[in-house]
């Protein structure tokens, strides 16, 4: 291509709302423009490499045996009532009625639709196991669409399904998929973890996310120093602590403790490690109909992990309440304690179960009680794990330590049995001739948030550093003064040479300045970039590398076997 008939519209302009840096690049390069909230074009550079990810996702689907197809993106809403997903999925669903009042639903994710596609047209465990896959335009109305491609209302999924006719057979399929979603993430040039997920309601081992590691992430995993164990800090577990601070012992007695009503000021005012102090998080609980006030109690030195307290109460969501809504019920907010469980439901954390020695509110302005043994209400009490792991703590499956680090989403798999294929009936004749449902598993991967990603994991102050097997040109040409007949000469056979070789390359033939266009070109983020300059009267031309920002200098006849040596 040639950069002056390019339609590649580079400029300053950082847009308003933009933060992380791919989307202040991919927007500044030129290879997406905004048209509304989580809405973007693709315009050509952003296309191209969208295509790369597509085509490498494409080999290792068919490599592990998948089959693709593409299902209608406008998909009906009775199928989402089957399902009882319609109303879970809330405002996210969009919906909308055709010229015949039907109810459609734009697809935010398609295993109702794949479970149609399939029920009543396989009939037999012979036929399975089957794995169906689609690269497709999703969309979701986030409430909070935010950096560029990486949160989008409208954006690319590639969506996979598998049935199996055993459980067995699904945790081989899973295993194979996650060996594939690897081999796509090292080909694509990333640095990533497989973690642990988030099962929600759900439940099972069977969730696991592929997080592309950068400061930029919005999901906090914990990984551990010595083993493999990785998860994501709304899954994370950990093992029973290791060195236990020394316990105040006290008879059981209520204390009168003024001023007391953080964790800290308590364990400042008793002198004891905040390990033996309990801490109370109030929140209103959301379900489908109702809502109501729920107390999460940890130890005082963890915090309540929200995924977790979702998941213990099965709820949709759970939202802060204020100190008026706590007093409304009778609760004195900074002293309320888990042994009164009439006035609201309580989730004590496990690691609280017969916890002795402890300090906890007596439920009365200013008390506290002491000497708190809560075998006491073991058998009566709901015990979850509900408390977030931290820093330092130690690995559930070795004796090494956890430490955060911060990650991006780019794939989720998930073992999903018969969620949903007993509503939607989808059955299958096994061996015994009897019916049963599908056991099936999905699996996700973000391709727009994936162009995102890789920004932000290759990135300096001057723009994008595309991995090789992203990029959407390998070479960049550029000709210093395209008045220099030598110059300009040596830049069109370079890239007649290169495209003989299938090199994919851009020739900047543009009448700019050179620092102008070398601006552009780390901008863009070529990985090669030849400038073509003042020294060619010397013989010699040089080799711009993006990713490391190193300059060769090399003779202007050796550049083309240079070149196809480096990539
Ligand atoms: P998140 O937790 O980031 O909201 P999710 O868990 O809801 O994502 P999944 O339903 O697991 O997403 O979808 C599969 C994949 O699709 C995700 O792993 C992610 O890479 C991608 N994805 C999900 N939502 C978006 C979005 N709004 N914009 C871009 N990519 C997305
Ligand atoms: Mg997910």
């Amino acid at each position: 291509m040639r950069r002056s008939r390019a339609f590649i519209p580079t400029s300053k302009e950082v847009p308003n709302d933009a933060t992380l840096p791919s989307h202040i690049f991919l927007s500044r390069a030129g290879f997406i423009s905004q048209v509304g909230a989580g809405l973007y074009n693709y315009m050509p550079l952003a296309k191209k490499v969208i295509k790369k990810i597509e085509h490498i996702i494409n080999e290792e689907m068919q490599n592990a045996g998948a089959q693709e197809v593409e299902l209608s993106f406008v998909t009906p809403a009775d199928l989402w009532a089957e399902s009882a997903r319609i109303e879970k999925f809330g405002k996210e669903l969009l919906r909308f009625r055709d010229r015949k009042e039907n109810l459609f639903v734009l697809g935010p994710t398609h295993e109702e639709m794949m479970v149609n596609l399939v029920r009543n047209r396989v009939n037999s465990y012979k036929n399975l196991p089957l794995n169906l896959y689609q690269i497709k335009t999703k969309f979701r109305d986030e409430a909070r669409p935010r950096f560029g491609l990486m949160r989008g209302r409208e954006f690319i999924m590639k969506d996979g399904y598998s049935f199996h006719s055993s459980y067995k057979d699904l945790d081989r399929e899973f295993d194979a998929m996650e060996a594939a979603y690897k081999k796509i993430l090292t080909r694509l040039g990333l640095d990533f973890r497989v973690v642990e997920a988030d099962s929600g309601a759900i439940g099972g081992s069977g969730s696991k996310e592929l997080m592309v590691l950068a400061d930029s992430g919005e999901d906090t995993i914990a990984v551990c120093s010595k083993c493999e164990y990785g998860a994501n800090i709304e899954a994370a577990k950990r093992s029973k602590r290791g060195t236990i601070p020394e316990a105040p012992e006290a008879e059981f007695n209520k204390f009168l403790t003024p001023d007391t009503k953080t964790i800290d000021d308590l364990a400042q005012f008793f002198k004891v490690d905040p390990y033996y102090t309990v801490k109370c998080v109030a929140k209103r609980v959301i379900y489908e109909d109702v809502s109501e006030i729920v107390l999460f109690f940890v130890r005082g030195c963890d915090n309540l992990q929200e995924a977790k307290a979702i998941n213990a109460t099965e709820a949709l969501d759970i939202v802060d309440v204020t100190e008026e809504e706590l007093a409304e019920i009778g609760l004195v907010p900074g002293f309320i304690g888990p042994l009164d469980q009439d006035k609201a439901k309580h989730v004590i954390d496990s690691d609280l179960k017969n916890a002795a020695n402890m300090i906890c509110g007596a439920n009365e302005k200013e008390y506290h009680f002491v000497g708190v043994d809560l075998g006491v209400i073991s058998e009566v009490a709901y015990f979850a794990d509900i408390a977030e792991v931290n820093e330092g703590d130690i690995c559930p499956h070795c004796d090494g330590t956890l430490s955060f680090t911060k990650g991006i989403e780019v794939g989720h798999i998930f073992k999903l049995g018969t969620v949903y294929s007993e509503p939607l009936k989808a059955e299958f004749l096994d061996e015994n001739g009897k019916a049963q449902p599908f056991i099936m598993g999905t699996y996700g991967m973000g391709v727009s948030r994936l162009v995102a990603a890789v920004i932000e994991q290759h990135h300096d102050e001057n723009g994008c550093k595309w991995t090789k097997a992203t990029a959407p040109y390998m070479v960049n040409i550029m000709v210093s003064n395209v008045k220099d007949e030598a110059q300009v000469a040596l830049g069109e056979e370079l890239y007649a040479k290169l495209q003989d070789a299938n090199v994919e390359v851009m020739l900047d033939d543009r009448k700019e300045r050179f620092g102008f266009k070398m601006k552009d070109a780390e901008l863009i983020g070529f990985p090669y970039t030849v400038i073509i300059g003042k020294e060619l009267a010397g013989g010699n031309v040089e080799i711009y590398e993006r990713m490391s920002t190193q300059k060769t200098e090399v003779p202007a006849d050796a550049v083309y076997e240079k070149l196809m040596e480096m990539m």
